[in-house]
């Protein structure tokens, strides 16, 4: 029985975490649910899994939730109540899908605590990707990737030399803009980015599917997940998302992996590994109703966020915690209806222009490059205004 924090446990991977406990009750146990301020679903959640550990983030909200919680489960608070959580001693597993920034403090403090991390957050990776790495390293920790691209990455290199990969295929759908004239993409209202066509996610990841700075941030977590240089690695856009990225060895083997596009696949073997569990309750692939894969390669001039990303990429330092940061204002006020959805790539990359890159930064230079990253973003936009 694997005892499992879910960090995030209000948000779209931490609701279909729960799903994949619900189908395998003899395997897992919740033993942490946290949210930011949703107390309505984190409630029904505690009533339903009884775990010992919940946090929320917004302090005020706490002692609404001692009432319900009762006396077996400890309510903490903030930003030090989810990093206690990710430390806390009987728990064998942090899943991490707090989405943001937010999500650093409590991956590191796993780390120390020599907690194996399922890690769906892309952002506290592409801001301090090295530094985790090291530290993980150190500690001997794992952590097992939940986005569907870098499961399949692992789940290809695994039983592989890694020191033999020649490319890696980090696939992208294309997002709902695919097909869409730049003029379009340029005044793109808020409704028709939500609206993805594959899957329902959390807003903000929704957004970052639209303007492609999802490939992007994942292009510089993959880097430091499988520790790859930018060249190694190639963005294919396949619409049909049935292939969740590849490796392409140096004697010209390529491994992918497939399964149908839903994340409970990765989210299960991410919590199962190294055993894989039953999947009855997921969707199977059916080779005889799959028509046609399609490929093609991105559109740069159409999609800058990718430009940005690979900037950032080659340059290091502090400059993917700027990109980060900045794109996370741009999607904060592009939801609050004060951007234009075109404006993004550019607000970010005035932030990038003025930034003074830091190299081989320590924590703090990246969290003052995060902060930076943000009023510089704020202040660009409000000159626009
Ligand atoms: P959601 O917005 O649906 O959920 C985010 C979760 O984090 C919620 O539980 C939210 O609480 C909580 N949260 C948000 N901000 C804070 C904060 N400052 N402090 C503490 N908790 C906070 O996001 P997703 O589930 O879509 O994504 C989560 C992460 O996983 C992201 O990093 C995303 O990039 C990554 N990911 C998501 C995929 C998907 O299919 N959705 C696929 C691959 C990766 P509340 O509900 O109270 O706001
Ligand atoms: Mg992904």
């Amino acid at each position: 029985m694997k005892r499992i924090a879910i960090l995030g446990s209000t948000g779209s991977i931490g609701k279909s975490t729960l799903d994949v406990i619900r189908a395998h009750p003899e395997e897992f146990r919740v033993a942490a649910l946290t949210a930011n301020s949703d107390t309505g679903t984190l409630m029904r959640q505690i009533k339903e899994f009884k775990p010992r550990f919940v946090c929320i983030n917004d302090k005020s909200l706490a002692l609404k939730l001692k009432i319900v919680a009762g006396n077996k489960t400890k309510v903490l608070s903030g930003e030090d109540g989810l990093s206690e959580i990710a430390g806390e001693g009987s728990i064998d597993l942090v899943l991490l899908a707090v989405s943001g920034i937010a999500a650093l403090g409590p991956l590191l403090n796993a780390i120390e605590h020599g907690k194996s991390v399922a890690c769906a957050n892309k952002e506290a990776l592409v801001a301090a990707g090295e530094i985790i790495m090291r530290r993980a390293k150190k500690n001997n920790v794992s952590i097992i990737p939940v986005d569907s691209e870098q499961s399949a990455i692992w789940q290809c290199l695994l039983n592989n030399d890694s020191s033999k990969i020649k490319n890696i295929y980090l696939t992208a759908s294309g997002g709902p803009f695919r097909k869409a004239s730049l003029k379009d993409l340029r005044n793109a209202t808020l409704e028709q980015v939500l609206k993805h066509p594959r899957w329902k996610m959390g807003k903000k990841i929704t957004v970052d599917s639209a303007t492609l700075m999802n490939k992007g941030l994942e292009f510089i977590e993959a880097m430091f997940l499988f520790n790859l240089r930018p060249q190694e690695i190639k963005i294919l856009v396949h619409p049909e998302a049935f292939i969740h990225s590849m490796v392409e060895f140096i004697d010209g083997v390529v491994m992918a992996q497939l399964s149908e596009t839903d994340m409970r696949i990765p989210i299960q073997y991410a919590l199962s590994y190294p055993l894989r569990l039953s999947g009855s309750h997921l969707p199977h692939l059916d080779f005889y109703k799959l028509k046609e894969l399609h490929f093609e390669k991105p559109d740069v001039k159409k999609f800058p966020c990718l430009g940005l990303a690979y900037r950032a990429a080659v340059e290091l330092g502090t400059m993917p915690a700027v990109l980060n940061a900045a794109n996370e204002v741009c999607v904060e006020r592009f939801l609050e209806r004060s951007l234009r959805f075109g404006s993004i790539p550019l607000v970010i990359e005035k932030v990038m222009d003025r930034h003074k890159n830091g190299k081989n930064p320590d924590l703090e230079t990246i969290k003052q490059a995060d902060s930076w990253a943000r009023v510089e973003a704020q202040k660009i936009i409000e000159d626009k205004q």
